[in-house]
């Protein structure tokens, strides 16, 4: 069934009777950078979500939004760590674009660890140097004495015996994404639909699936990690860029955003449990924050956070077509910031193949396919439309 809610075109959107070029359903941090592309690019495009347009309802909503692909790598391979070097390069240029101002630093990552977690560290390097590219982590590893950790970070005194300073690494404010790109839409004459549930596929000549976990009766495959975040105000502190915590339980990242707010983040926990926070990761999240500088005991919680994260088998981002008029593109897991730019460009790309008839059938889509720079993103896969 279609539940439509409430729905607010577009008023000034012109020849309004034409079929639109794509529709686009979910309008989180994927949706909303797919829509922008493709009406950038020319196209007839209708959006669709069922929450609002500052995206409260997306696991965008509480996402960190750091882009951290040397980080990362800890615990993603090869091809998350180069689509997430590749998108922060573009980061820059698409936001330059955006109609708001978005908070965006590439001050690095510092990764630091208490003397007794230090055996947490060699195996963190070693996964950083097997899964990142091997360029990235030549230029962008950089091993800190714990005077040097009090150097890059005043704040931080000598609390630590060492640490790492990741130069390149960056991050963006994830609300603030999201606002200029919903007023980019609107720039762009997107047609907006906000507050309206989509399960049956709208009028379009394509419809590009990105509801993230909501997508799931679609994608039974898919499913979602849950996380949780604590967002605090805590004037004084002053880091001047995420901190990563290496711990053998309480792994931990504190990224500090405009006007002495913190985000820190995350828990990870399996299962599609959108309840509020617990009790227990409050205190673990909030505990290892203080160790890391007790100045965090004086700030004022304003946000509990808890959403999932939309997640494949493989843990990598997909784009599927049906072989008919639908594209998929979800999984992008705990990256979702770090790699949307190549992802919804890959998109971008090859929803404008399949609409200007260079993609017909699977073998021209092989064809297509094997030119893509993400060609291990892409699959046809004939399926039986759900939505
Ligand atoms: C705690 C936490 C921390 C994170 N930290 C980071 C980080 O530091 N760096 C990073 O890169 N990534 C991070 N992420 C991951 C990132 O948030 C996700 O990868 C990203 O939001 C996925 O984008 P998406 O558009 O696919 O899904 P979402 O952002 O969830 O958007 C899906 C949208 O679809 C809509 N929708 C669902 N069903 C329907 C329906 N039936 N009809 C209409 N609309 C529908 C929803 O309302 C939603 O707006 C984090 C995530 C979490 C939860």
């Amino acid at each position: 069934m279609n539940t439509v809610v409430h729905s607010t075109a577009h008023p000034t959107r012109s020849h309004a009777s034409a079929r639109d070029d794509f529709a686009v359903v979910g309008g989180g941090l994927c949706g909303r950078l797919v829509a922008w592309l493709l009406a950038g690019a020319g196209h007839r495009v209708a959006l669709y979500d069922r929450g609002d347009a500052a995206g409260t309802q997306s696991a965008a909503w509480v996402a960190a939004a750091m882009l951290a692909p040397l980080a990362e790598a800890a615990s993603a391979e090869l091809l998350i760590t180069e689509l997430g070097a590749a998108s922060l390069e573009r980061w820059p240029g698409l936001i330059a674009e955006l109609p708001e101002p978005v908070f965006f630093q590439r001050n690095g990552t510092l990764v630091v660890w208490h003397a007794g977690d230090r055996a947490e560290a060699p195996l963190f390097e070693r996964r950083l140097r097997a899964n990142a590219p091997s360029a990235l982590f030549q230029s962008g590893f950089v091993k800190l004495s714990g005077a040097q950790v009090a150097a890059a970070e005043p704040s931080l005194g000598t609390r630590f015996p060492q640490g790492w300073l990741l130069p390149n690494e960056g991050q963006l404010d994830n609300r603030q994404v999201l606002t200029a790109l919903a007023a980019g839409l609107v720039e762009r004459n997107v047609d907006i639909h906000w507050n309206t549930i989509i399960d049956t596929p709208p009028d379009a000549h394509f419809v590009i699936d990105c509801r993230g976990l909501g997508g799931k009766p679609a994608w039974p495959a898919l499913r979602g990690i849950r996380g949780e975040v604590a967002r605090v105000h805590a004037p004084g502190i002053g880091l001047t860029r995420p901190v990563r915590l290496l711990h053998p339980r309480y792994p931990l990242y504190i990224a500090p955003k405009q006007d002495d707010l913190y985000v820190i983040g995350a828990t990870e926990v399996e299962g599609e449990d959108m309840s509020p926070m617990t009790v227990r990761s409050a205190l673990e999240l909030l505990s290892a924050a203080f160790a890391v500088h007790p100045g965090f005991g004086e700030a004022r919680i304003l946000e509990l956070n808890s959403q999932c994260r939309p997640t494949l088998p493989d843990h990598r981002p997909a784009i599927v077509w049906d072989g008919a008029r639908t594209l998929r593109v979800n999984g992008l897991y705990r990256h979702g910031y770090m790699i949307a730019p190549e992802v919804a460009d890959s998109a971008r790309a090859l929803a404008e193949a399949l609409l200007g008839g260079a993609i017909t059938d699977s073998d021209s889509f092989d064809d297509w396919r094997r030119q893509a720079r993400w060609s291990a993103l892409l699959r046809c896969e004939h399926a039986a439309p759900v939505l």
